[in-house]
């Protein structure tokens, strides 16, 4: 089977699967530190054409307004994307983007080594007793087929995990053969997200953060007994939750020797939200732990899509906004200063869908107390709906020149006056709101 039809095959399959987003990692320009069986050198890389993606203009799952109407409209009247053919062509070779903070698109192939597996879990289109034809890649011919698409300039970043065959360990080696190979042999340089198998050793871990700008390994579930309704035959913590241990620990403890760009890689993971009966309270508080205590770089959250011939065909989608909320929350949480307990869940352990959380809080705690921006401290200005880590620090800044005013003030430092405006006081004055001013 030629290389390219392996990849249309996977593809195939894939796209079945919930969307996990494409992602990318800052890298410092200058020298990248390339492995070698050896201990390896220092040779000069490209600049780090790759930064964090943004979320300029979009929501927080890195979806635009319009996306997610169409993802909820997909839901609810089961409407389809008529997307042109070439773009067809492209993601049925798993051509996917990441959006970068200036807005453009990086093209990403996201494909297995193979999609032969012998786990069989509920959710997944390539479980052991499904039905469809498979493909398999050699660690070479990966390497081969990957750099070729990279040279034409069709991808500039490689997302590569596998079924798992001959047990997570052999299926890790070859992953890792594979990124070793392109490391080495075609000296690549571009961006690698390497996925670690469940039941990898230690050892494949360090290998692993070696190679890649970033390793993962998806939870799906946040508890064991969670997990045990999407993946009975995975071990929660010694399968998944370990190897995560081991990566946070490594970048705590060792120097980056041998690590090709001279730095550790970022670490994420993945939930499917939506299909083992779990609250968003359970979700968050695993992802509270993930993202303070193991430093992830992020948790990715995906909407349950019942795939055809697996054992939850007949389990109703999840609702996009749930997903949607959860990022949100997750954010408050990683980057807003936010505590569990500040964030506004149901007696039943959910997020309200209909209304982002943060404004959620404002309401129930600035609305009758706003806050003088004179005088707030840093993390008091990040409770502010509309204030984020980049306008707290402009206000800062702007403070030491002199007194905020009026919401003009805020808005020339690029904060979302409008919504900070029923939350707020300048120089002890609830602002007024003029739509037109601002
Ligand atoms: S181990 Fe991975 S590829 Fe295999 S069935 Fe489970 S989720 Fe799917």
């Amino acid at each position: 089977m030629e290389a390219l039809e392996k990849l249309e095959l996977i593809g195939s399959q894939m796209s079945l699967e919930p969307a996990e987003d494409a992602d990318a990692v800052a890298r410092p320009p200058g020298l990248v530190h390339l492995p070698s069986l050896s201990g390896g050198g220092l040779r000069e890389a490209l600049p780090g054409s790759l930064a964090d993606p943004g979320l300029h203009g979009r929501g927080a799952c890195g979806h635009s307004p319009a996306e997610m109407r169409a993802a909820m409209q997909a839901v609810t009247r089961g409407g389809g994307d008529p997307a042109p053919s070439l773009e067809r062509k492209k993601h049925s070779l798993g051509i996917s983007h990441a959006t970068l903070p200036d807005g453009r698109k990086m093209p990403m192939l996201k494909t297995l080594l193979t999609s032969a597996c012998e786990r069989d879990c509920y959710y997944c289109p390539f479980r052991a007793r499904r039905n469809f034809r498979r493909a398999t890649f050699k660690p070479e011919e990966m390497a081969q087929v990957y750099m070729q698409m990279h040279r034409a300039g069709a991808v500039e970043g490689l997302f590569l995990s596998s079924g798992v065959a001959g047990g997570g360990v052999r299926t890790q080696d070859r992953l890792l053969d594979t990124a070793d190979i392109l490391r080495r042999r075609y000296e690549y340089r571009g961006y690698l997200h390497l996925k670690l198998m469940p039941g990898v050793e230690r050892e494949q871990v360090r290998r692993a953060m070696q190679l890649a700008d970033r390793v993962s390994i998806n939870l799906e579930a946040p508890s064991t007994e969670r997990l045990a309704k999407l993946a009975p035959h995975k071990v929660f913590v010694e399968e998944l939750l370990e190897p995560l241990k081991w990566a946070h620990q490594i970048r705590q403890t060792e120097a980056p020797q041998g690590a090709v760009f001279g730095r550790w890689p970022s670490l994420v993971t993945q939930f499917v939200v939506g299909a083992a009966g779990e609250n968003d309270l359970e979700i968050l508080t695993t992802t509270a732990y993930l993202t303070k205590q193991l430093r992830l770089a992020r948790v990715y959250f995906s909407a349950f899509s019942p795939v055809p011939d697996t054992p939850l065909e007949n389990l109703a989608p999840e609702n996009p906004w749930r997903e949607h909320r959860l990022y949100q929350a997750s954010f408050l949480l990683r980057d807003y200063g936010f505590e569990l307990e500040d964030l506004p869940f149901t007696p039943q352990g959910r997020l309200p869908l209909e209304m982002d959380p943060k404004l959620a809080w404002a309401q129930q705690n600035l609305q009758d107390a706003p806050l003088e921006l004179n005088r707030a401290d840093r993390g008091e200005l990040l409770r502010v709906p509309g204030i984020g880590p980049k306008g707290a620090d402009a206000i800062l800044a702007a403070r030491r020149k002199g007194r905020l005013r009026d919401l003009r003030d805020l808005k020339a430092l690029g904060i979302l006056a409008a919504r900070a405006a029923p939350f707020i006081l300048l120089d002890g004055r609830r602002p007024a709101y003029q739509p037109a001013l601002l």
